[in-house]
């Protein structure tokens, strides 16, 4: 069978869930075929590593080292795959290689232009992947919204990619917007007409739309929108609001989608949704309750903490909790009152010293009130820091990165990160092995000697004071196979004290939540059956 494509578009209005339709899409036919998303980001960045979180959502992080736009998330959360950062195709790494072809002279005496030279550029990469990877389908999702000056070639070579691997071997799926006005309380499909005609503009046709709506669409709407923008009536999908996104390829199996696709595309591959609605339906369903809280400093938008977010999610379909997050901004803490009706605190990942205090005073009340904590990364680091300040009697300890005179630079530098002054993808980034300890909580969760986890950082617990900070109780259970660097810590006296310098967030799925998270929310329970 030659490699099929799908190619997904967003219109009207950006966030309306391109990822998750792409992701969802993919779940629905992932039973019998290798499926291959790819991702097309209309910016000059190489990748999303050098972007603020605040701008740009949560920077995902593969097992390759590459940093990627946070749809990869959903994609290896819904098929199941580890993606590749091959697989994220941004303007950045096409001007690139357009840039290097031209230098080393590959298009000599022609003038490099837009039409056919960029356009051939992401063409063939996305032919590579395809075959590099023995794609029976590759799910392109071009970013941005339709009409954007940014995606414009990636929407030519969409255009062209037709022609180049025949039409019965392609569909084009668009996603639109269909609002209810507030006082005509009635389904609207004009911007959904307009996007469409801005689409074929562009030369590409639908095969499918499906329109995002608060309500499922009527009959009456998809056979207008069918008659406006000539699709067939049952290509009108519903894209309904949902509570949790990973509804999302329930409603389209509802809505007749996998048949229309296995119709449209010649293909076979009958969803299997039967452990996922389970999954779904403990979700919805929970006997128990416990709140978390959040103490980052984008809490200001979910999107910063996107992973994190889903492994409580996780952890919520399995122990069949509800898992409230409650967001502290932790650069104006005022009091401890905060902790009143919280179960357990998350101190995740970030950058800088902006809050950092406030977090160091959180992880101490946790640390003496026996509340369960989890730290990631910079929670672990932080957690190291307050360990020395308030146990080891290491006074003005802290990390060179908030402090460079500090007195005790507990947290430092890696020496390899030492004298690398470009910022994109020169973190210690990817999956790296940790081998836990015999006897540890780590460990006992993992239910394994080695793990390998995900990182995004530059500093490191400083090995000179590895002995101190051991000697005064703070456990060590895993550590890099080297045995230089620490990559687990806990405080074993306590309830649920346990951080990681890793990410394991990244690496949680519906089916198979991180294990760190599960043991937390488990402690957390047992926190919160222990208070009432
Ligand atoms: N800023 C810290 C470091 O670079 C922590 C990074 C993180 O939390 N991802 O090591």
């Amino acid at each position: 069978m030659p490699t099929k494509y799908i190619i997904v578009t967003g219109g009207v209005l950006s966030g309306l869930g391109k990822g998750i339709a792409s992701a969802s899409i993919g779940q629905l036919l992932s039973s019998r075929l290798k499926i291959i998303p790819l991702k097309c980001d209309g910016y000059l960045n190489v990748d999303p590593g050098t972007m603020n979180p605040f701008e740009h959502g949560e920077v995902f992080v593969l097992d390759d080292g590459g940093e990627v736009d946070m749809d990869f998330g959903h994609y290896e959360r819904f098929l199941g795959v580890t993606c590749k950062s091959k697989w994220n195709l941004t303007m950045g790494k096409v001007f690139d290689v357009v840039r290097q072809k031209e230098r080393r002279g590959d298009y000599l005496g022609k003038t490099v232009q837009y039409i056919p030279h960029v356009t051939d550029v992401i063409k063939s990469h996305i032919f590579e992947v395809a075959k590099e990877e023995s794609a029976d389908l590759v799910i392109v999702e071009i970013g941005g919204t339709v009409g954007d000056i940014e995606n414009e070639l990636f929407l030519e070579s969409m255009r062209q990619v037709k022609e180049d691997v025949g039409r019965e071997n392609i569909i084009y799926i668009h996603l639109t917007y269909v609002p209810i006005p507030y006082g005509v309380n009635e389904q609207k499909s004009k911007p959904t007409q307009q996007s469409v005609n801005l689409l074929k503009q562009r030369g590409i046709f639908p095969d499918v739309i499906i329109g995002r709506c608060s309500q499922f669409l009527t009959k009456e709407i998809k056979a207008k929108i069918s008659n406006f923008c000539d699709v067939e009536p049952d290509a009108v999908i519903t894209g309904l609001d949902v509570e949790d996104i990973y509804e999302i390829p329930l409603i389209f199996e509802q809505e007749g989608l996998a048949e229309i696709l296995h119709k449209k595309l010649n293909i076979y591959s009958p969803p299997d949704l039967r452990k996922w609605k389970q999954l779904i339906e403990n979700l919805r369903n929970p006997t128990r309750e416990v709140t978390v809280a959040m103490c980052g400093k984008y809490t200001k938008l979910e999107d910063s903490y996107a992973s994190i977010i889903e492994s409580f999610n996780h952890c919520s379909a399995h122990l069949g909790c509800k898992i409230n997050l409650k967001w502290v901004e932790t650069t104006n803490l005022e009091d401890a009152s905060f902790l009143d009706d919280i179960d357990g605190l998350v101190v995740p990942g970030g950058f800088g010293s902006r809050g950092t205090e406030g977090k160091i005073e959180v992880i101490r009340l946790a640390r003496e009130r026996n509340i369960p904590f989890l730290g990631l990364c910079l929670g672990l680091q932080l957690a190291v820091i307050e360990f020395a300040r308030h146990v080891c009697g290491m006074e003005g300890a802290n990390s060179t990165e908030m402090d460079p005179n500090t007195p005790y630079p507990v947290i430092d530098i890696l020496p390899e990160q030492r004298g690398i002054t470009e910022k994109g993808g020169t973190m210690r980034l990817g999956a790296y092995p940790a081998v836990l300890k015999n006897g540890t909580l780590t460990r006992a969760l993992y239910g394994s000697a080695e793990v390998s986890e995900r990182h995004r950082h530059r500093y490191e617990v400083n090995p000179e004071f590895h002995k101190m900070i051991a000697d005064h109780g703070m456990i060590f259970s895993g550590c890099s196979p080297d045995g230089r660097l620490v990559e687990f810590i806990e405080l074993p006296d306590l309830k649920f004290f346990v951080a990681t310098q890793a990410h394991p967030e990244l690496k949680s799925r519906m089916e198979a939540p991180a294990p760190l998270f599960h043991g937390f929310v488990k402690a957390c329970m047992d926190q919160k059956n222990a208070m009432t």
